[in-house]
């Protein structure tokens, strides 16, 4: 690639920030000792871990003993779900345990749940969403049964970037008494995630996400939600996630949440000036494109758009020539290209869904690589146009 990068697929993953390999390095060679061994070298790693997860503890407002640090956010999902889930089922608590969704979940969570209802006699409700991907709290009132055993709705969508009004969603669980999962995994870099102001019980974060490490993850579970580990193993993670802890980084995670919270307000202002004006030009330079997503109320980070007549794919290759890396929501299966489930559910026509891309900044973006998107997005867009049949001209 003769031309510079110009990285805006953060959603996906993020460069590790250098403090935190710092931060990380001294626990794969000198202190190296497993946290559970009971020599000075083990009662190293084992005070650096739990120091990590008193500070994660202290900025998400909770009891250190609530977090369970995991290996990603996709297994603190799975943690959350099937763990509440297969508890309810053990404890018998109810007959078929019920759980409530929504249709704009990441996979992790809606396989999931898809898994539970198949083969482990659940129920599922997938409550549905607004045409900005927003769950009604009144729908979710309404869905409540007496054999609901837990309530899943992100906090913020990892395709459109719209925020759910998560502490309001959440009331309404906890009236009932229901425990209310937050698949926070977009939001661990922008948003609040004091979990005792949202009200949560079950809270998911992935620490690539937010400029840490890949293959690193915490639940927050509220004290006295029933969950049962679905690895099992040593009494690791106070029981309820066995296997030696992963301690550089969990180091990791820890700092790059650390810096994440530092500056966060300035560094969502610098965001939403550079959305905006990205959003503003596209719609402007491009016709036959909007915004999904809601237009305010959506991560400071996040633009995305649906354009007619052409494929994401398309858009991506193209995109990718000039040096710029972009996301699409549609997914290459073996045969066929399937459209978003998110747009589809926000009530984005299937053909529509097709040309669908997401460009997410992140800190080393600037006005300059706004600038570039906005010099070769108009032609691809027209390139592609130019070569569908489907196209008015
Ligand atoms: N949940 C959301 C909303 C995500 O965006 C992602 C990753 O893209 C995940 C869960 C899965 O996280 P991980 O990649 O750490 O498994």
């Amino acid at each position: 690639m003769d031309r510079p990068t110009i990285y805006l697929d953060h959603a996906a993953t993020t460069a590790v920030d250098p403090r935190v390999v710092d931060a990380m390095l001294p626990y794969f060679t000198a202190y190296y000792g497993n946290p559970s061994s009971v020599h000075h070298k083990g009662r190293e790693s084992q005070k650096a871990m739990e120091e990590a997860r008193r500070a994660v503890a202290e900025m998400l407002n909770c009891d250190p003993r609530e977090i369970v640090f995991t290996s990603c956010g996709t297994e603190s999902d799975n943690l959350a779900i099937r763990g509440v889930a297969l508890a309810a089922r053990h404890r018998k608590v109810v007959e078929r345990p019920h759980i409530i969704t929504s249709p704009i979940e990441h996979h992790a969570v809606s396989h999931t749940c898809e898994q539970l209802a198949k083969l482990f006699d659940c129920e599922v409700t997938v409550l549905p969403v607004d045409e900005y991907g927003l769950v009604n709290p009144t729908d979710l009132e309404q869905a409540i049964r007496p054999n609901t055993v837990l309530v899943s709705i992100m906090y913020a969508n990892n395709e459109v970037g719209t925020i759910q009004t998560i502490a309001e969603l959440a009331g309404v669980a906890r009236a009932r008494r229901i425990p209310f999962h937050t698949d926070a995994v977009q939001a661990g870099g922008s948003l609040d995630l004091n979990v005792y102001r949202l009200g949560v019980d079950l809270l998911s974060l992935s620490a690539h996400k937010f400029y840490g490490p890949k293959g690193v993850g915490l639940l927050y579970r509220r004290q006295g939600v029933p969950l049962l580990p679905l690895q099992t193993g040593g009494s690791h993670e106070g029981n309820r996630r066995a296997g030696t802890e992963n301690v550089p980084y969990i180091v990791g995670l820890t700092k790059a949440l650390e810096l994440a919270q530092t500056g966060q307000a300035e560094e969502n202002v610098r965001l939403v000036g550079l959305r905006d004006r990205l959003i503003a030009g596209v719609l402007e330079r491009i016709p036959h494109a909007r915004l999904t997503g809601h237009p305010t109320q959506r991560l400071s980070n996040s633009a995305s758009f649906v354009f007619e007549y052409v494929e994401g794919e398309g858009i991506l290759l193209l995109l990718d020539h000039e040096g710029i890396c972009g996301s699409s929501g549609s997914a290459c299966t073996s045969a066929e290209i399937e459209p978003s489930h998110v747009l589809t559910a926000m009530g984005v026509p299937v053909e529509v869904a097709h040309g669908s891309l997401r460009l997410t900044l992140g800190r080393e973006n600037t006005d300059a690589d706004v600038d570039r998107v906005l010099e070769v997005l108009p032609p691809i867009i027209q390139r592609l146009r130019d070569m569908s049949p489907l196209y008015p001209g």
